[in-house]
């Protein structure tokens, strides 16, 4: 654990934080809640920068809902602002990551930084269209699918200081996990977000965890979904979602359980999003 450190900073000022993260001499990273950092026995980590005394753990709710990196997972679990929100299935993600002690300790930004396929939150993070704030400069944000696609392009030596999404009044949405125990690492995570008009779907957003090294959106269901319109319709060109995807198996699931499921998965996460 660590046993490579030699020194711990913790500025109170972010250029102060970048400045220590870009030096050549000596290799430096990030620390937020430290649940995964500190596991590593890595020889590179011989420099850490605790960013918990930089102000980055503020909830913002307007027309744009913005977490700050150092939100604890737990906060969302249980602030009622949040739960509030997307028919409480921002809370509920952030719920079904980890044990409570990990989630206490667990900060939006190492969420979005480690990006686990099988993240909850980033899964509904992803439906809720989340744009991520780099260094804390507005003219450096990026979109998360984005993000994730090109995730090492944005992160070394940079702080993810916020993530941002437009208030989701007015949209449905639905989140559903396949686990062997509730208590389990999901094998398959599924997240919709539907916004109605006059009985039909006018806008849906599926995303997937579980069928790639990072969670994904799937755009081409997407269209399909919204061409089909209602949820009937919906349902019966759900199963083509496993042509769209090549998950791979591992000792949880196989890739072949994978993408029978993901529809049904899809589907459940869609039809809580449209009876929301
Ligand atoms: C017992 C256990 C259970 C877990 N369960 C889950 C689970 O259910 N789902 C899941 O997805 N993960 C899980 N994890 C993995 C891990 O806890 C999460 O990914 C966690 O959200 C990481 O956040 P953190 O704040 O602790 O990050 P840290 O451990 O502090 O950092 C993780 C990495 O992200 C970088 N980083 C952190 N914050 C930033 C930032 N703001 N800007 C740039 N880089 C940053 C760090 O440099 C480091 O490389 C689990 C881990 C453990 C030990």
């Amino acid at each position: 654990m660590l046993k490579y450190l030699e020194e711990y900073h913790r500025p109170r000022d972010l250029r102060q934080a970048l400045t220590l993260l870009k030096r050549k001499e000596i290799p430096t990273h990030v620390l937020a809640g430290g649940t995964e950092l500190v596991l590593s026995k890595s020889p590179n980590i011989r420099a850490v920068v605790d960013l918990s005394a930089l102000g980055l753990d503020s909830i913002e709710i307007g027309d744009t809902v913005r977490f700050g990196a150092m939100v604890r997972l737990q906060t969302l679990v249980s602030n009622p602002d949040v739960k509030a929100l997307a028919n409480g299935m921002i809370s509920e993600a952030a719920r079904r990551e980890g044990t409570y002690a990990i989630r206490n300790l667990a900060t939006v930004g190492g969420t979005i930084a480690v990006s686990n396929s099988t993240s909850t939150l980033m899964v509904m993070l992803l439906v809720l269209d989340t744009q991520v704030e780099i260094n804390g400069e507005s003219d450096q944000k990026v979109s998360l699918e984005n993000l994730l696609e090109k995730k090492g392009k944005y992160i070394a030596s940079n702080i993810l200081t916020a993530a941002e999404f437009p208030n989701p009044n007015g949209w449905g949405f639905g989140l559903w996990t396949v686990a062997k125990l509730e208590s389990d690492e999901p094998i398959l995570v599924a997240a919709a977000a539907v916004k109605k008009e006059n009985g039909k779907a006018s806008d849906v957003r599926i995303a997937l965890g579980g069928v790639h090294r990072r969670p994904i959106r799937v755009r081409e269901m997407e269209k399909l979904l919204l061409e089909a319109g209602t949820i009937d319709e919906m349902t019966k060109v759900m199963p083509k979602l496993s042509e769209m995807i090549s998950p791979r198996g591992n000792l949880r699931a196989s890739g072949e359980y994978r993408k029978e499921v993901a529809p049904v998965a899809a589907r459940r996460a869609l039809t809580m999003a449209w009876e929301a």
